[in-house]
């Protein structure tokens, strides 16, 4: 088998020697594991914390481990009752075209959802993502204005459908001409505003015009400007979704880094806001209940997706340093045995 190991924990943005592609044995599964062969691999914003040897809510992959992923794929060797051979599982099988996990930590795809690859996007992990933090905390009401970066991303782009089904005005903010284009005419969103070069001053600018009513519903995915222009514009009772702030996981910071955090606690009091963190898993076993709701709406089409498909485990390590950068479109998979 293949796989991909941390070889050196990056300083800032992570380089290509921060990573090791690798030959090894195939692992044999234990008692109530399954060996799958990867058909595909996920790539995630989160990996880049991962790298970092620094206290989170995961543990860091340690210096010669392989990089976290969550994966799907066939079984092989199947040494637990709930998996038989040819199944497709998802767990987290890391950066290798094979893993073996424990049944238990996996679940199976039912291959009439549509291409297994989606059971890492918008019917997987980030899909959820949106879905949990919108209905769990989203308190979203018809007529109301939301804003979400990476807005074309697994997250965005199904945070702003959610809102636009519920009857929101929804303002995307994304990086470049095209992916704002996608973002509307792909997505639906109203409105969607291009970051690059702007500054917190210019995106408030940008976010006042097209947000006319305020902000009622801010769904964090990226800090940076962006957060530095819609704190202003939060209205009376708005929610702050902090679900990710990727502008900031290189560490470099900006001017909004420093961000006036007494302007900012005397926002929230002045205007009643709620600010709520969320981890998806925190949400695990509302799993069924999302697969129920959303499952059709992609199958009908009512909710779309994107995908942005590297081929092969050696193209991981490039395509993950893009996907930091915004030089994916879509959902980031890489293609092993698919
Ligand atoms: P994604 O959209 O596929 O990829 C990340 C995107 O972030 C890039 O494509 C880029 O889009 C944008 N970006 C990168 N640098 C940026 C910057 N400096 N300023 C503004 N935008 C920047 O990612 P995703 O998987 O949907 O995840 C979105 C967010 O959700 C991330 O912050 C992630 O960590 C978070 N997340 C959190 C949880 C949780 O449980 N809390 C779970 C999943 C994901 P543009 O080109 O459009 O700028």
């Amino acid at each position: 088998m293949q796989r991909i190991v941390l070889a050196a924990r990056p300083q800032g943005e992570p380089t290509d020697d921060c990573f090791r592609l690798e030959t090894a044995d195939l692992p044999e599964p234990g008692e109530g594991e399954i060996l799958v062969e990867t058909a595909y691999m996920s790539l995630d914003p989160y990996m880049r914390g991962r790298m970092d040897d620094v206290k989170s809510y995961a543990a860091p992959v340690q210096i010669g481990d392989t990089m976290e992923a969550g994966a799907i794929g066939r079984v092989i060797k199947s040494n637990s009752p709930d998996f038989k051979e040819g199944d497709y599982a998802v767990g987290r099988f890391g950066w290798a075209d094979h893993g073996v996990q424990p049944a238990k930590h996996c679940y199976k795809w039912d291959p009439a959802m549509g291409s297994p690859s989606l059971a890492l996007g918008v019917l997987g992990m980030p899909g959820f993502t949106a879905w949990s933090g919108i209905t769990a905390y989203g308190k979203l009401k018809a007529g109301e204005t939301l804003v979400v970066g990476a807005a074309t991303g697994p997250v965005g782009s199904m945070v702003g459908q959610l809102a636009k089904q519920a009857g929101l005005r929804v303002v995307g903010v994304a990086g470049g001409a095209e992916k704002c284009r996608m973002a509307v005419e792909t997505f639906g969103f109203d409105a969607c505003i291009d970051h690059r070069g702007k500054d917190a001053k210019a995106m408030r600018e940008a976010l006042r015009a097209e947000c006319p009513d305020g902000i009622d519903v801010y769904f964090e995915n990226v800090g940076g400007p962006t957060l530095g222009g819609v704190l202003p514009l939060m209205n009376l009772y708005g929610r702050i979704i902090v679900c990710g702030m990727i502008a900031w996981y290189n560490g470099q910071d900006d001017e909004t880094a420093a961000l006036p955090l007494g302007k900012f606690w005397r926002q929230i009091l002045v205007n009643r806001l709620t600010v709520q963190g969320l981890l998806q898993t925190d949400h695990v076993k509302r799993m069924p209940e999302f697969f129920a709701e959303v499952g059709p709406k992609v199958a009908s089409g009512e909710i779309a997706y994107v995908e942005d498909v590297a081929e092969g485990l050696e193209n991981a390590p490039a395509a993950f340093r893009a996907l930091l950068k915004g030089g994916n479109t879509g959902k980031m998979v890489v293609k092993l045995h698919g």
